[in-house]
């Protein structure tokens, strides 16, 4: 394997590890993480879905159907991504967010692939699917900008949600690339001096769902760190919406650290259709062609 498909694989694995782990603790305090696990560090299941370890959630789900699909059309086709999220929600998921359903519902009832700007459209549900754009936009970061918010806009239309998409594709394709945490930084860096809101230190504490609050905790967490397990215990023992934070971190740590970094018990943990199918996708995603 070359560095550039280790990478790209841990990041996958990274993201759905992130989403297995924090979703035990999705919509807890840090009390009441704390009373519940000590330090949550292992891939435990339960949570508010009553899921089973390893199992993952809407995160790896969308993000799963956008790579899908880009794979099927060898690249982004809107209407076909469309498509895959409606197959998706109607096989009946466990949790969907508001604004994806709300999008994919505008879509099944009038064929429409993007919304309008909104105003409440800055939660996370686009940021939290961004990786397979990336990755297949590895050799060319200014088309994974572009297809990161084209993806976005099927249910989230707001500049920040979209400079947050924006961001985190092109730190992967950085972080792809070899270019290393320094590169990744200068990304963060950007984001931050364009929309000031997102300033990630002193980290302001706060791990919602609101795509803010939720980058801050991602980027405290992956900046502070220097490996994929501490960056990820450190991520979804905040609570809020800790599988997406641990989703997005998980991504980011894994294309920065690669496969061997990740813990082996996180790797066997990890529900094993969700791993076949990322390990068929990853070299599939990277072999779309950078024709623009
Ligand atoms: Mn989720
Ligand atoms: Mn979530």
């Amino acid at each position: 394997m070359t560095g550039l498909q280790d990478r790209a694989l841990a990041s996958f694995l990274g993201l759905a590890i992130g989403d297995a782990l924090g979703a035990a603790a999705e919509f807890m305090t840090r009390g009441e993480i704390a009373a519940e696990h000590g330090v949550l560090r292992d891939i435990v299941g339960g949570g508010w879905l009553r899921l089973k370890a390893g199992a993952v959630t809407d995160d790896t789900a969308m993000a799963l159907a956008l790579g899908k699909s880009l794979v099927r059309r060898n690249g982004l086709d809107l209407t076909d991504v469309c498509e895959e999220f409606a197959a998706w929600l109607r096989s009946g998921p466990l949790d969907v967010g508001n604004t994806c359903r709300r999008g994919i519902r505008r879509y099944i009832q009038r064929g429409l692939v993007t919304g309008p700007m909104n105003e409440g459209d800055a939660g996370n549900g686009a940021a939290m699917r961004f990786l397979p754009v990336a990755i297949a936009s590895h050799h060319n970061a200014e088309r994974a900008r572009r297809w990161a918010v084209e993806q976005a806009h099927t249910t989230h239309n707001h500049p920040l949600s979209d400079a947050a998409c924006e961001t985190l594709a092109t730190m992967v394709v950085a972080l792809l690339g070899g270019n290393g945490k320094g590169a990744a930084a200068e990304r963060a860096d950007e984001l931050v001096s364009r929309h000031p809101t997102f300033r990630f230190v002193p980290y302001p504490g706060i791990s919602s769902a609101y795509v803010v609050d939720t980058i801050q905790t991602a980027f405290d967490g992956y900046f502070s760190t220097t490996s994929f397990e501490d960056c990820l215990i450190r991520v979804v023992n905040h609570g809020g919406d800790a599988d997406t934070t641990g989703a997005i971190a998980g991504a980011l740590a894994g294309a920065t650290y690669g496969l061997d970094a990740i813990p082996k018990r996180w790797l066997k943990s990890l529900d094993r259709d969700v791993a076949a199918a990322i390990r068929a996708l990853v070299p599939r995603l990277l072999a779309i062609p950078d024709r623009s």
